[in-house]
């Protein structure tokens, strides 16, 4: 089915499970005859795209270099200006570090009508999925999602402010951040205490979640230890307290190697963390 030239969705596919995706992603999905699909967008999500419709994967798949974005956004706007559905699949939320920003201004400068579809973030993702709140009344005001790697050409982002600020009661969501993790901890640690708990979660959704919990001191070690690569979010901030302490007892094995169930022991530090400070 066609519809009238130059519209385009981008569509948020969350951070991997397909359970995770909006009722209006599904809808989009499906009407889509011309789907743009990144590589963060697990294959669960695309099993609701009609068997007729294009899927052009975008992203670095089978080791590829990724696919120019100049590329991505002519393909997208052509497609739409021949009355293709065209939806653009993105990991997460279209709208946080997903170039959504950029794709979008492209294609209405072109005169193509842009809806955005929101999906669940990584960073949100990444905290639920260790059964953690990323504010939380008695340990963070706010929160901060920011990116490790900085654009070429761009000087990185300045790890002791951002530390200053978390040191306010921020939690810290770093997408994009595993690569450069030594630079980030000793920046960080100008300002945070190397006691911070810290988490790294790769694959937060997914059957194929690890994560790892220890302190902001040893995080780069944490890292290599349990060879935690991309895609991973780290979580800086007390909203870890009780896991921290729980990792630091004889089952931080069981948190790493059973990610998708909550241990009772964590279950138990979670209880005695958030009682009484609802
Ligand atoms: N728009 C996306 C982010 C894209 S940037 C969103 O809102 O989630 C890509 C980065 O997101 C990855 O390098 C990683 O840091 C993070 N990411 C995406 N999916 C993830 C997942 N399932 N688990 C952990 N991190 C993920």
């Amino acid at each position: 089915m066609k519809t009238a030239p130059g519209r385009v969705s981008l569509v948020g596919a969350g951070p991997g499970d397909p359970e995770l995706l909006t009722l209006k992603a599904i809808r989009a999905i499906r009407a889509a005859t011309v789907l743009l699909v990144d590589d963060l967008v697990g294959d669960g999500v695309l099993r609701f795209a009609r068997r007729s419709a294009r899927v052009v994967h975008v992203g670095k798949r089978g080791g590829c270099a990724s696919t120019p974005q100049a590329f991505i956004e002519k393909l997208m706007a052509a497609e739409a200006l021949k009355g293709e559905r065209v939806v653009r699949l993105k990991g997460g939320d279209p709208f946080v570090f997903g170039r959504g920003g950029e794709e979008a201004e492209h294609l209405r400068e072109q005169g193509i009508e842009v809806d955005v579809i929101n999906g669940i973030t990584a960073g949100l993702a990444a905290a639920t999925s260790l059964g953690v709140p990323l504010t939380h009344r008695a340990h963070a005001h706010g929160v901060m999602l920011v990116t490790g790697h900085a654009r070429a050409g761009e000087a990185p982002l300045h790890w002791p402010t951002l530390a200053a600020a978390a040191a306010q009661g921020l939690t810290l969501a770093v997408y994009m951040g595993v690569a450069s993790v030594r630079e980030l901890q000793e920046g960080l640690l100008a300002a945070l205490p190397p006691a911070t708990p810290v988490a790294v979660v790769q694959h937060a959704s997914l059957p194929t979640q690890r994560h790892a919990v220890g302190t902001l001191g040893t995080l780069a070690e944490l890292v290599q230890e349990h060879g935690l690569a991309s895609p991973a979010i780290i979580v800086i901030g007390d909203v870890l307290r009780g896991l921290a302490q729980v990792a630091s007892s004889s089952v931080r094995a069981e948190l790493v190697e059973a990610p998708t169930r909550t241990s009772r022991a964590l279950r138990q530090a979670q209880g005695e963390r958030f009682s009484g400070s609802a």
